[in-house]
């Protein structure tokens, strides 16, 4: 709390610094690139922040045919990804066999990992797209402050979420959580929780963004979450988990031209392009002014290997797997390495 409270300027440098440091230490230079696939934009939910709730009637909702889905992921692969994530609203109408299929017909095209973020599903649905060979789960705790998680969500409970979470563990996949940044009414209290929970969990991937108002949501006249504390989050996530991958997210590229930048040099080493056709790109309004809505996945490619450039990095070349995933797959994972010690 007294980090993510700090104002000072040189306080607060020193904690990206030391953030940076960690990162070159334990993942170092590469900055890897996932192609981001937002296949539906239908929900079943009526989360308070999102513009895709169900009661939201503005937005035309849309649904990827399965063969669009893996040639949108062929095409990721011939442009150099070797992550593809596939997200959408909670749609009932993509069941586990239909994203079953999906996954299976992208693993035997091509080489890629695939990463899920699709919502709270059953135990039975996460194993059986586990064994369809899904690597990875992106599920964020969204805000690990109970009251505040239930304010924001009148249709889903924490407990289950963490339940989620822990089902994806058990059944292998190299797990995120995450949250977002300047919720209303949330305090430097329940930030440090969203920290401390990435630990408890222990995560190998994590997403912190800003909280952006959107006009078609009851929360549309809160103010945003600011860049500042944004960057501060990721740094901390960095220090407490040493190994995790940490993306720079688009709402933090929306809010600052220069966020990715800025979240790069605060402990960040991944970047998610969003690689969707551009004919859906505008319908998946979680929030307004998304970054790169028009930007299609070439310029996209040019613009990102400038940034990365730009801070002294480059773009790692592998799947950009876990290491703590990598080490327990291989047996030798018992140490919880990276969480909890300090160097
Ligand atoms: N349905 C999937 C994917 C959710 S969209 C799931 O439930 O996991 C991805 C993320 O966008 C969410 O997890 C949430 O943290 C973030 N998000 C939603 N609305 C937002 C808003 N108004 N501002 C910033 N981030 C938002």
């Amino acid at each position: 709390m007294a980090l993510l409270a700090a104002e000072r300027p040189e306080e607060v440098q020193a904690l990206f610094d030391v953030a940076d440091g960690i990162r070159r230490r334990y993942v170092g230079d590469d900055i890897y690139l996932r192609g981001l696939i937002e296949f539906s934009n239908v929900c079943r939910r009526s989360c308070l922040y999102c513009g895709l709730r169900a009661p939201n009637a503005k937005v035309e909702r849309y649904r990827m045919p399965i063969a669009e889905i893996v040639e949108t992921a062929e095409r990721a692969y011939h442009l150099g990804f070797r992550t593809v994530v596939l997200q959408s609203g909670e749609d009932p109408w993509y069941t586990v066999e239909r994203m079953c299929e999906i996954i299976r017909s992208i693993k035997s095209r091509v080489d890629l990992a695939v990463t899920l973020s699709i919502g709270e599903r059953p135990r039975e649905e996460y194993a059986a797209m586990k064994e369809a060979g899904a690597d990875r789960y992106l599920l964020r705790h969204e805000a690990a402050d109970a009251g505040l998680y239930a304010s924001l969500h009148p249709d889903l409970r924490y407990e289950e979420r963490l339940r989620c979470l822990r089902w994806l563990r058990e059944l292998g996949y190299q797990v995120g959580a995450g949250s977002m940044v300047g919720l209303p009414g949330q305090t430097l209290e329940m930030l440090a929780k969203d920290i401390l929970i990435l630990r408890e969990l222990e995560v190998d991937m994590v997403g912190i963004g800003p909280f952006i108002p959107n006009p078609e949501t009851p929360l549309g006249s809160a103010p945003r979450g600011s860049v500042e504390m944004t960057l501060k989050m990721v740094a901390l996530a960095r220090i407490v988990t040493r190994e995790a991958l940490i993306p720079v997210t688009t709402a933090l590229a929306s809010i600052d031209p220069l966020g990715r930048e800025k979240a790069f040099l605060a402990g960040a080493n991944v970047v998610m392009p969003n690689v969707t056709p551009l004919k859906y790109r505008a319908e998946y309004r979680i929030y307004p002014n998304k970054a790169c809505l028009t930007d299609d996945a070439e310029h996209c490619q040019g613009c990102l290997a400038l940034r990365i450039a730009s801070v002294g990095r480059r773009i790692g070349t592998g799947y950009g797997h876990s290491p703590r995933h990598e080490r327990l797959a291989s047996g030798q994972g018992q140490r919880r390495e990276g969480y909890g010690q300090h160097a």
